[in-house]
């Protein structure tokens, strides 16, 4: 399959990672070989040797960078390998090699994969223990002062932690298009699920019906993800790359190709894409990978075919076309009424939300608490206490982009807080870059 390849158009960077020590348990599909057979097919088709094409190294990320998006609970030390912070590093060192121009555009090919990872983590959760995406984001934040970002997760699963960490941030647009929870871990990612009462409407999810295959996805792409984003005129584009929606995935129940894949690649144009599921190790993930990389780089994908790949197989029928558009439609009009919701919830002071969080690995339940303190001039702070296991954790937590006095408001009930044997009380101070623990 090696030909000669021309000068990709658009500079593009790699960061490969396949944790070929780390695993959940031998036969559980998140294991070592997942990203062997993707190696082999980028050297196969030569990508070592076009121009324009670079690899990188990952870094390690830091426990801060981990600790600026987490409240780790006891701590990110504790529950962390040195997988986990290769693979967080690995998207880092994306970020960094777009940021600082060494290439127009990057893809972290990295494990483990981060998108059920929430604010708060007491393990592992659909194999992820924390956000790589988010982790990155933050990251870019603090280093490069970029303010809006879009996040478009195309993993066939909910991206429930990534959503779960930007929930009531309007500066960060999140894009989830998955199959529908109610036949697929991990069972949420619904329209009205749609951001906090201080981003109403920036989390839009799109859950798309089983056998869902090109013609949807263009459809979901088309009418309701290209006309959001451009509404929203974000900074910078990541693409959470998961590529289980493929036919050949083993635990999910989609029909996309990796044609599929590289056109809503080249479609959404992202800025950075982040690896996440895929299971299909042979079958899918060296062609769906391949493709994604020959987009970006803006080179012919017309070959990236998988070797029983008929377009015949695909055809969806027309009730699931109707039925995605109106999807698409209730979207689309509830992102044009964000400001306006925005603007009556912004009312209600403080607001409170319980939620149940599992943990399918190990199997606990974490019973969490937050509550918004809102303000008319920025997203407020967030006041988290989660217990789980025997351990609890009370968090004041600062977004990057509140005001003086939320921040100021968020460190006096710190200050004024204390904690006890099962209480761990934290500052998660985002403007001052800070993570203290009493
Ligand atoms: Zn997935
Ligand atoms: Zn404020």
């Amino acid at each position: 399959m090696s030909r000669c390849m021309p000068s990709a158009p658009t500079s593009t960077g790699l960061v490969l990672f396949p944790a070929f020590d780390w695993c959940i348990s031998p036969t559980h599909p998140e294991r070592e070989e997942r990203l062997l057979y993707t190696k082999d097919q980028l050297i196969e088709e030569g990508l070592e040797d076009v121009n324009n094409i670079s690899f990188f190294n990952p870094e390690i990320a830091a426990h801060h960078d981990i600790d600026r998006v987490h409240l780790c609970v006891p701590s990110s030390r504790k529950l962390l390998t040195e997988s986990h912070l290769i693979s967080a590093g690995g998207a880092i060192r994306a970020a960094r090699a777009v940021m600082e121009r060494e290439v127009e555009k990057a893809f972290a090919v990295v494990r483990p994969p981060g998108h059920h990872a929430m604010q708060t983590v007491f393990g592992d959760r659909g194999f992820c223990i924390v956000n790589i995406e988010a982790i990155m984001v933050e990251y870019i934040r603090r280093h490069y002062g970029i303010r809006k970002i879009a996040i478009v997760d195309t993993d066939c699963h909910h991206g429930d932690g990534t959503q779960d960490i930007f929930y009531n941030d309007p500066d960060t647009l999140f894009i989830s298009l998955h199959q529908d929870g109610r036949t697929l871990y991990p069972g949420s990612g619904f329209l009205h699920e749609s951001g906090g009462p201080s981003a109403p409407g920036y989390t839009i999810n799109l859950p798309l019906p089983p056998e869902t295959s090109e013609e949807g996805f263009d459809m979901a792409m088309e009418r309701a993800i290209m006309p959001i984003l451009d509404a929203f005129e974000p900074e910078l584009i990541i693409n959470s790359a998961g590529q289980d929606n493929h036919y050949t995935d083993p635990i999910t129940n989609m029909n996309f190709t990796a044609q599929g894949y590289a056109r809503l690649n080249r479609r959404l144009n992202p800025d950075i894409c982040v690896l996440e599921g895929g299971y299909s190790i042979e079958g899918a993930l060296p062609y769906t990978n391949l493709g994604i990389i020959l987009a970006m780089a803006g080179l012919d994908t017309s070959h990236v075919r998988e070797p029983d790949y008929d377009p015949a197989n695909f055809v969806q029928p027309p009730e699931m076309n109707s039925y995605i558009g109106e999807l698409c439609d209730q979207a689309v009009a509830l992102f044009a009424g964000r400001e306006q919701l925005r603007r009556e919830q912004a009312e209600q002071g403080v607001v409170t939300t319980d939620k149940r969080i599992y943990y399918d690995t190990t199997g606990f339940d974490v019973r969490e608490s937050r509550s918004y303190h809102l303000c008319p001039h920025c997203p407020g702070f967030t006041e988290i206490t989660a217990a789980g296991l025997d351990r609890q954790v009370h968090a004041f937590s600062i977004p990057f982009n509140a005001c003086p006095r939320c921040h100021t408001r968020a460190k006096d009930r710190f200050q004024k807080s204390s904690g006890d044997g099962h209480s761990q009380v934290v500052l998660q101070d985002r403007i001052d870059d800070l993570y203290e623990l009493k």
